[in-house]
């Protein structure tokens, strides 16, 4: 790990509880990932990592996750102080499953092959799975440490060699996590980690001509570009994990006590800074009056307050852009002519906190229905029969993710099959798992990432053909 990048610059990383600088990082930028692309791509060509038997890697990944293991408090502090997540939800969630999102592609480094066909001629053939190569990883700051392992784990697993450029805004895990990879035994080379903005060290690295492949997470309007830059240079194969602006239909027939708690679960946690975030939240009119009311009164559940203390629920946006880009919607809501139920306003005098919010009378067409906010605001809608709501549900451009609540299993099977997303809850909300595989349709993206399909994305299929019988074809 080499922390003195080429010209010496350096940025401020900030703490959202207070706006102030915790620490000063270095930034990479084309000559850096210049250097990393360079030392990815020795890795893969000379290096150990791609030929090692798949149980070597799993063996050096299994140390990996046991160093995370032994460094949960640190990591989750990290993860605080740099992106104002939960400090008890990092400990008890976050980072636990990283770990465990290592061990899970360990298991499959060693069981990575091809298949033996059945051709229509007297040839024999079969294919081999081979790593794609030296790889491009670029990761958000909502999910810093998440999203690093969702991306370098099936990599490793796949023998690739990789430059991770983590988001500016949050570079203090992903920095921690290239030097426990170093303790792990992970080889020179493999696991390269550029810190520095977008425009610049990321542009870099997605339109780098030895760069095999770019993975990228976060804004759809970046990911336009990402494509552009890939289709631009070298034709790197390319997948996307997008935003997103998911519908939660509750249905008449619905708990209203536990749809109410899924419907703030849904875009509330991690103070609504989540891709698959629940932000539109579609009720059939039967219910509507009632579970306002309910909602209304559990929304004070989700206490606001510094992300260290374990009464909080909710702690600060990001940074101060995030925070007035959240307001500013909250504004247009209201000059739209939604009805603010709740919140609405900063819930500190320091720091980018803000209410929880609801708004209500929402109109499809509003930008508070449209646009991803990526804060804590609901916008509510009433729907009359299952084929409006499943209408207002899909008239969206994303595509990443949904919820329904009902107790009908005829709803839940017509609504799940009708709904143009990449994953349907039914009677839950955020159930990941890292076995299921989860990614955008429409412009929320393509390619999965968890479950074996992530692992795929970091191979790629050769086929060997060789006659039977002594015949030149
Ligand atoms: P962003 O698109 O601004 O940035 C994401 C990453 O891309 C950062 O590392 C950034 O430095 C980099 N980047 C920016 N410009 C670039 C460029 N021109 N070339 C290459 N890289 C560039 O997104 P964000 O604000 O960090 O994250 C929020 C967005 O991410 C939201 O839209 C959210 O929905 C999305 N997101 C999606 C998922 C998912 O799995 N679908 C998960 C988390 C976040």
């Amino acid at each position: 790990m080499n922390l003195d990048f080429v010209a010496g610059k350096t940025f401020e990383t900030i703490d959202p509880r207070t706006g102030e600088t915790i620490a000063r990082v270095s930034e990479g930028d084309k000559e850096d990932i210049d250097l990393a692309v360079g030392a990815a791509r020795r890795a893969f060509d000379h290096g150990p990592w791609p030929r090692l038997p798949g149980a070597a890697r799993a063996k050096i990944m299994h140390k990996f996750a046991d160093l995370i293991d032994q460094h949960i408090e640190e990591l989750a502090t990290l993860d605080t102080l740099n992106a104002g997540k939960l400090f008890s939800w990092g400990k008890a969630v976050d980072i636990p499953s990283v770990a465990n999102t290592l061990r899970y592609f360990a298991g499959a480094a060693d069981k990575i092959h091809g298949q033996v066909l059945k051709m229509s001629r007297e040839l024999h053939a079969y294919t081999l799975l081979e790593p794609i190569g030296v790889v491009g990883l670029i990761i958000p700051w909502n999910f810093p440490s998440t999203m690093f392992f969702v991306k370098v784990s099936p990599a490793l697993a796949a023998g690739c060699t990789m430059v991770v450029k983590p988001a500016e805004q949050t570079p203090l895990s992903a920095l921690f996590y290239a030097h426990l990879a170093k303790e792990a035994g992970i080889p020179d080379g493999v696991i390269n980690v550029v810190s520095g903005y977008g425009p610049t060290a990321g542009a870099a690295l997605t339109s780098h001509m030895n760069v095999d492949k770019v993975s990228f997470t976060g804004s759809t309007e970046v990911g336009r570009k990402v494509m552009q830059a890939a289709a631009a240079s070298n034709l790197k194969t390319v997948s996307l994990e997008l935003g997103g602006k998911s519908p939660l239909l509750i249905f008449d027939d619905a708990d209203i006590d536990q749809a109410a708690d899924l419907a703030l679960l849904g875009v509330m946690h991690n103070k609504g800074e989540v891709c698959v975030a629940g932000s539109r939240v579609l009720v059939q009119e039967a219910i509507y009056d009632e579970f306002v009311k309910t909602l209304v009164e559990k929304a004070k559940e989700w206490v606001v307050g510094d992300p260290f203390h374990p009464n909080s629920r909710v702690g600060p946006q990001v940074n101060k852009t995030q925070f007035e880009r959240v307001l500013s919607y909250i504004e247009h809501g209201k000059r739209e002519g939604a009805t603010l139920l709740t919140g609405g306003k900063p819930a500190a005098e320091t720091g980018f906190y803000i209410q929880p919010t609801v708004f209500t009378d929402v109109k499809e067409d509003m930008m508070i229905s449209r646009d991803e906010i990526f804060g804590p605001v609901m916008a509510l809608m009433k729907f009359k029969t299952i084929e409006e709501g499943i209408k207002y549900a899909n008239n969206t451009k994303y595509g990443l993710a949904s919820g329904i609540v009902t107790k009908s299993l005829d709803i839940a099977n017509t609504v799940s099959r009708s709904i143009k997303a990449g994953v349907v809850w039914i009677n839950c909300y955020h159930g990941f798992d890292i076995d299921c595989p989860f990614g955008g349709y429409k412009m929320s993206g393509f390619g999965k990432d968890f479950g074996m399909e992530a692992l795929h994305k970091y191979l790629q299929t050769k086929a060997v053909v060789t006659p039977i019988y002594n015949s030149p074809w």
